[in-house]
């Protein structure tokens, strides 16, 4: 969807808001294409000082497959958007801040949401940021139960322990 912005464009302090829906069940993680949802997104841009800033929320919940524990899993993802639209990408001057180029005088909301999703999304797809994954030892899934094999120690660990018992 193209998001106009004619109205903003030359009034600093005028905003246009929007909310819009965007079809990213293409995207490829390893061998699974998680984000079977539409993503949602909205936000509003505002003309603050000549500058137009956009910013908002993509949301959505993605259906997954673990690549540490190998379980499915389907987790509500949210992430904030925070960009800054301009007529032309002219330089190099906003190496900080995420830009994107107006298409004429309108925003490319689907380019932009595509993005800001793939930028925020780790490689990795994990049910959990911490998940503790499966045991190399006997497979157990660490997240559900412990498991008795013992962690390998650290070979540095080791040498210092044996310094420590003479
Ligand atoms: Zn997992
Ligand atoms: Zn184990």
């Amino acid at each position: 969807m193209l998001l106009g912005l004619s109205k903003i464009i030359d009034c600093p302090g005028a905003s246009v808001s929007f909310t819009t829906s965007v079809d990213l069940s293409d995207l490829q993680y390893g061998n699974t294409y998680p984000v079977t949802e539409s993503v949602q997104a909205e936000g509003t841009v505002r003309n603050t000082a000549g500058v137009l800033v956009m910013t908002g929320a993509v949301r959505t919940t993605i259906h997954g497959v673990c690549d540490r524990c190998a379980s499915d899993f389907h987790r509500d993802v949210e992430i904030s958007i925070d960009v800054v639209l301009v007529t032309e990408l002219a330089n190099e001057e906003n190496e900080d801040e995420w830009v994107f180029p107006l298409e004429g005088d309108s925003a490319d909301l689907d380019d932009i949401v595509r993005t800001v999703f793939v930028l925020n999304m780790d490689s990795k797809l994990l049910c959990k940021p911490d998940c503790k994954g499966l045991c190399c030892r006997c497979g157990k899934n660490l997240n559900q139960e412990s498991c008795t094999c013992q962690k390998e120690l650290d070979p540095r660990f080791a040498a210092l322990k044996q310094l420590l018992e003479k």
